[in-house]
């Protein structure tokens, strides 16, 4: 009996390392607001090589709202934002009063507001050792939730710093090594909310990554690992053209009624007081032109946007390129923004990735960011949570067979 037991851990053994293999490396980089057509005004040479060297997609469709936050969760949890909890740049929690903002650190630190499990929580359960140069999420207060490395966000912090900090982590003797790491730009979101989509202030942005890919890849090259690394280049949303003339002041619409409104520009968080509202929904609707209103248990399917405690009673979404203001914010001059219906093209993002798990000058159509957790997991071999949105069906075929 005891023999029989011993052959049987000894075959166990023995299959487990010969199933598993060389552990991958995958650097998961995020443009911020990287257009999915970007890649194709011809100033893209060293991210052109990686698609011939690689996959790329036509677009990366974001979830909705097509905001930084809440899909840079989707990304690396496989959730929609109002299963992952991060349904927006800022909101409330009706219920204790607490505000999650992006620019409180505080808030973006404490464990409470993040309901889905990054990858790198998964991959460290798993013996995959992570870090993060920059990932919304990434600084999560309790250590299990977090990559054993990461950096406090500071958006100032030089490019060519972050990447050589993510060189410097491959560059770690082996035990200590990363093999999943994150890293993030926002150059191109911080040029195209001023200047718009198509100004030349956004081509020099794209320019500035498209250099900063050839710097990663000529320090990737000096390391001992360069064959064995993959990259997957994403961006978390798009951006279109916004103007002053297209503008709504919802508080003008409501006028007296007493209501919480929370976000603006692309749409809106309305919470009025529980007696009127009612009246606020029908004099929203009366009113809706270049915006849509819904209740929130009417937001369609297709947003995925309708079972997160704190989504407000009433939601409005301002058509592609109109925004939705309130007295405060009307005087922002912002010409680019993000956002909208996640469905219109200008909101995708892009997706290229090349390593020896990819296969080789592969173009194929729209992929959904809610499916790269599940693609990651399947790339180091480890389980997937099984509560996500995201599906494997639809992107593994990305892979080398
Ligand atoms: P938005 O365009 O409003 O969706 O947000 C973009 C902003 O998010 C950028 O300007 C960044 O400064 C900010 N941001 C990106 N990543 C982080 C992070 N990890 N922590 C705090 N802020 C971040
Ligand atoms: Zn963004
Ligand atoms: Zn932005």
């Amino acid at each position: 009996m005891k023999k029989t037991l011993l052959m049987f851990s000894l075959i166990f053994a023995l299959t487990a390392t010969l199933n598993a293999g060389p552990k991958p490396y995958v650097i998961l980089v995020s443009f911020d607001a990287f257009r999915w057509d970007y890649l194709n005004r011809g100033i893209t040479p060293n991210l052109e090589k990686i698609r011939e060297n690689g996959v790329s997609a036509i677009s990366l469709r974001p979830s909705f709202p097509s905001k930084t936050f809440p899909n840079h969760l989707s990304i690396v949890t496989g959730m929609y934002p109002a299963h992952h909890g991060i349904i927006a740049n800022s909101f409330q929690d009706p219920f204790t009063k607490k505000i999650y903002r992006l620019s409180d650190t505080n808030a973006v630190r404490n464990g409470r507001w993040y309901l889905g499990e990054p990858f790198w929580e998964t991959a460290e359960r798993q013996g995959v050792i992570s870090a993060s140069y920059f990932w919304p999420g990434s600084e999560i207060s309790i250590p299990y939730r977090r990559p054993t490395y990461n950096q406090a966000y500071e958006h100032a912090r030089p490019y060519e710093t972050r990447i050589d900090g993510v060189i410097e982590w491959l560059n770690l003797p082996y035990e200590k090594r990363p093999h999943f790491i994150t890293l993030y730009f926002s150059e191109t979101d911080d040029e195209g909310h001023p200047f718009g989509p198509d100004s030349p202030e956004v081509n020099e942005a794209i320019k500035r990554l498209d250099y900063l890919t050839g710097y990663l890849f000529n320090k990737l090259n000096e390391t001992q690992i360069r064959d064995s690394v993959d990259v997957i280049f994403v961006s978390d949303h798009g951006m279109t053209k916004i103007d002053k003339e297209r503008r709504i002041n919802i508080e003008n619409i409501i006028r007296d009624e007493k209501c919480r409104l929370a976000e603006s520009g692309p749409f809106m968080f309305i919470e009025p007081e529980k007696s009127k509202l009612e009246t606020v929904y029908n004099i929203l609707k009366k009113n809706e032109d270049h915006y849509k209103v819904y209740y929130k248990k009417d937001i369609p399917e297709y947003y995925h946007f309708n079972d997160h405690p704190f989504i407000t009673s009433i939601v409005v979404i301002a058509d592609l390129g109109w925004s939705v203001i309130t007295n405060r914010k009307s005087e922002w001059d912002a010409l680019g923004d993000h956002g909208f219906d996640n469905h219109q093209i200008d909101m995708h993002g892009i997706f290229l990735a090349a390593g020896p798990h990819f296969r080789k000058n592969y173009r194929t159509g729209t992929l959904w960011n809610i499916d790269i957790y599940p693609l990651l997991c399947k790339i180091f071999d480890i389980y997937p949570r099984t509560n996500i949105d995201g599906n494997l069906d639809r992107i593994e075929f990305i892979l080398k067979n």
